[in-house]
């Protein structure tokens, strides 16, 4: 029986109302499997930071780090700030100290979910984009600089390592999935802007030498401003993108657009020892406390932690509990009865986390 120990951090804003449904999925679902999970939750973020000056202790750093796994909710208060005047944010925290390097953010139109796009339903929205999470334009902790009060300067990083490991991570993705919607084919699209600046011009370079270690899956490549309106016009084309991190930022805001809401769009951020799941959602204060905001995210996030569980430590257990979580989400979406209101509907966050476990458990 393994034992997989889990740091929960809910944090701000809705962070605390979804990560509190995606719990009662999460247990619901180890009802059927034999894996021993224990969570731990610390309380990090800005409401922390008003309260005693730090965002996130040291000690809670030392735990984060010794844990399987991290279930994150959201960041930030947009009326806490830092003393520099930007707000407290995650990224921050933990994304280089525990070297997260891929941040992976699946685009999936769920069956009975209305998308903006036409012929959607039928033609099929369902791919992943692979955002490189510890350099680009927001390298953390190595940011900008002011030149007196005439200019702004941020370093746009992009190095061999960095890019060689996350396009790998991408290719290795693509020989797991079942290829584009379109045409069944698995492919890979790296996307950037190598034709103006030279640090993507690197990024595009090395994406085609590791490639080449993958002759079985497909390569094409996209600048960011084409590939805006690909996702639009033609999503059904893609199956993994990999992008810089920045872009990859923008890109998967749009990707959660296509799909009917930002509140169904879950997140990993993965390195090669430590995982974090998360929305890619924030805390969105305008609707916390209402008890309005949709779980399926965090529910959703949390499938991805036992997916990624189930790999890494080859474990059929965990990555059943990832399917089962899955697969209920799935069905009470295509059944419809029960819809938060960023869905159209009238159901508080309570009764759709319900209509999820009925799933699971009937
Ligand atoms: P950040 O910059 O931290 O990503 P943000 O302030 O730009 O966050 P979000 O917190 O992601 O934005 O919210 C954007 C919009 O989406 C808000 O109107 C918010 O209410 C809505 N939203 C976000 N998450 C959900 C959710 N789970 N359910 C319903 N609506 C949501």
């Amino acid at each position: 029986m393994a034992a997989y120990q889990i740091v929960v951090l809910p944090g701000d804003g809705v962070g605390p109302e979804i990560i509190a449904e995606g719990l009662k999925v999460i247990r619901a679902a180890l009802k059927a499997v034999s894996l021993e999970v224990q969570f731990t939750e610390l309380e990090i973020g800005a409401a922390r930071y008003r309260r005693t000056g730090t965002a996130f202790g040291q000690e809670d750093i030392e735990k984060v780090r010794k844990a399987d796994a991290v279930y994150f909710g959201a960041v930030g208060l947009p009326d806490v700030r830092l003393p520099d005047g930007r707000e407290v944010q995650s990224g921050y925290i933990y994304r280089q100290d525990l070297d997260l390097y891929a941040n992976i953010r699946p685009v999936k139109l769920y069956k009975g979910v209305e998308s903006p796009l036409k012929n959607a339903q039928e033609k099929g929205i369902d791919y992943v984009i692979f955002r490189e999470n510890t350099e680009g334009l927001y390298t953390f902790g190595k940011g900008g600089f002011r030149i007196g009060n005439e200019a702004a300067v941020n370093p746009l990083i992009i190095s061999r390592k960095g890019t060689e490991r996350i396009v790998r991570a991408a290719f290795q993705m693509a020989r797991r999935r079942k290829g584009a919607p379109e045409d069944g084919i698995k492919r890979v699209t790296c996307v950037d802007k190598s034709n103006v600046v030279e640090a993507y011009a690197f990024f595009e370079e090395v994406f085609h030498e590791v490639a080449k270690e993958f002759p079985d899956i497909q390569s094409e490549h996209y600048y960011t401003d084409a590939m805006t309106v690909m996702m639009v016009q033609r999503p059904w084309h893609f199956d993994v993108v990999v992008t810089e991190n920045m872009f990859g930022d923008i890109l998967s805001d749009l990707g959660a657009g296509t799909i009917g809401s930002l509140g169904l769009a879950p997140s990993a951020e993965v390195g090669d020892k430590h995982g974090l799941f998360q929305s890619i959602h924030g805390s969105a204060p305008d609707i916390a406390g209402k008890g309005i905001a949709n779980p399926i995210a965090a529910i959703l996030s949390g499938a991805m932690m036992f997916d990624w569980l189930g790999t890494k430590h080859n474990d059929p257990q965990a990555a059943e509990v990832g399917r089962r979580i899955e697969k209920a989400v799935e069905t009470a979406l295509a059944k419809g009865r029960v819809r938060t209101p960023d869905l159209g509907g009238k159901n508080p966050t309570g009764q759709m986390t319900e209509a999820i476990i009925r799933e699971m458990e009937s």
